[in-house]
């Protein structure tokens, strides 16, 4: 049995310091401050027993749990990311521990009257009686993804005190900068020397991710021709009129707020212009490496018709690819989503199969060479003040982990 206690104690001495990522620094770590925790389970890292740890001066984290079997077993890792989302203060967090839920409002905050409510946020209704771990409305929790780096951390622990659970060679990882999409760049895919792992970064209970978006963002120049008002009859050409023109004629019902599940999209992200300029930012989004590639050749197209009407150096566009889905980069080592698969189901947990509608840091490890499905964490509500953990999650995550270490074993024997 794993210590709940002890879970708990682990999850908010990593919450409590700040490691929130910062998207305008060049530097890695982004922020300093990541060092504080980065040190911190370094040490707690050696503390528990593991061997090879180390720490790189990117503040990368890594340590390997060795087999404690005869026989050939393929080397596995988890990885989780410490820095969480700038999108919310992660200074000062205070956890909220409420045992036994019972369903209806969590009072966050009384004063500022911040209220966690399953009649918006109706998950909550799916965990009572559990101990919901909230924050007190003024910042994040940091559940994600320090429930990740808790169980991994947790997971390994139990696995040195048990010595009667057969394993294969253990890699652990901890990045800084995930958040800021940047968790993946410096991480050392030969280093870590494992054949597959496991990002443990998703939310609800059952979720097993090995299916994300393929991304890229399109940056559209207009170029118009500024002439008084008053005599500019065949002359003025308004470079506003030229995006909105462009804007128009892309699918209206291929927007984030109109799609879901394996739905693709354009995403006008940003827009500015004035008589003589306008711009045009979007992200484009496709599970289907097919569609996706139709979708750039769409912005291509439509910037070639308005090029024919308004002149050849009136617009310029620019496509660049940002990530892939990682379907590609799994589906010939599919039986690594297949053992998270019997491994939740042999712990009870009902697993939820489901594209990512994003990106991970398991995305651009897998094009690394390290084929990376996502498996829940166990937060909800992530990057605001409603973040929540129930610690029932937290232990089920554990014991996923423990599992597949168990069944990866077992199977190649
Ligand atoms: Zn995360």
């Amino acid at each position: 049995m794993l210590d709940t206690k002890q879970l708990l104690d682990r999850f908010i001495s990593y919450v409590t310091i700040d490691t929130q990522s910062d998207p305008h620094s060049k530097s890695t770590p982004s922020t300093d401050k990541q060092w504080n925790l980065a040190k911190k389970l370094h040490q707690e890292l050696l503390d528990i027993g593991l061997e090879d740890v180390s720490i790189d001066e990117n503040a990368y984290i890594m340590a390997t749990l060795p087999s404690n079997v005869s026989h050939e077993v393929p080397t596995i890792g988890f990885i989780s990311h410490f820095d969480t989302s700038p999108d919310f203060s992660g200074t000062n967090v205070k956890p909220q521990i409420h045992e036994n839920y019972q369903g209806g409002d969590i009072i966050l905050n009384k004063a500022k009257d911040i209220i966690l409510s399953p009649a918006y946020f109706e998950d909550l209704n799916k965990y009572i009686g559990n101990t919901i771990i909230t924050t007190d409305g003024t910042t994040l929790l940091g559940a994600d993804d320090k429930a990740g780096v808790t169980e991994i951390v947790s997971a390994m622990a139990y696995l040195i005190k048990h010595p009667e659970i057969k394993h294969g060679k253990i890699r652990v990882g901890f990045t800084p900068d995930e958040e800021i999409g940047r968790g993946a760049h410096k991480f050392d895919v030969e280093k870590f020397g494992a054949e597959y792992a496991y990002t443990m970064d998703g939310s609800e209970i059952g979720e097993l991710e090995y299916e994300n978006f393929n991304a890229a963002e399109a940056k559209i120049h207009f170029h118009g021709r500024i002439v008084h008002p008053g005599y500019a009859k065949g002359k003025l050409k308004n470079a506003m009129y030229m995006a909105t023109e462009f804007v128009e004629s892309l699918p209206k019902n291929e927007v984030p707020e109109k799609t879901e599940g394996y739905e693709g999209f354009f995403h006008l992200t940003d827009m500015n212009g004035e008589v003589e300029k306008a711009y045009l930012h979007y992200i484009i989004r496709d599970h289907d490496k097919t569609k996706f590639e139709a979708r750039k050749e769409l912005i291509y197209k439509l910037g070639q018709l308005l090029k024919d009407k308004y002149g050849e150096d009136a617009i310029t566009v620019e496509v660049n690819d940002q990530y892939f889905n990682m379907k590609e980069q799994v589906l010939p080592v599919k039986h690594i989503v297949d053992i998270a698969e019997e491994a939740m189901k042999s712990l009870d947990i009902t697993p939820i199969l489901k594209p990512i509608r994003g990106g991970t840091d398991g995305a651009q490890l897998s094009y690394m060479g390290l084929p990376c499905p996502n498996i829940f964490a166990g937060g909800h509500n992530f990057h605001g003040k409603f973040e929540y953990l129930p610690l029932e999650n937290l232990i089920k995550a554990t014991e996923v982990i423990i599992k597949i270490a168990e069944l990866t074993a077992k199977k190649s024997n």
